[in-house]
């Protein structure tokens, strides 16, 4: 059972295209983090979430 797989992609899912946290003019992009999937901040490249 991959189930809780499912629901961290739908987490990103959620979370794309969301205001970022982290700077003022970011918004938060699909795209990957030290090799793992993540929402990251097309701005600051601060990763939102990141799964592993
Ligand atoms: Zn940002």
């Amino acid at each position: 059972m991959q189930y809780g797989r499912v629901q961290e992609i739908e987490l990103l899912e959620r979370l794309k295209g969301n205001d970022c946290q982290f700077c003022t003019d970011g918004s938060l992009v699909p795209g990957e983090y030290k090799g793992n999937s993540a929402v990251l901040c097309q701005s600051c490249q601060t990763p939102a979430v990141q799964l592993w």
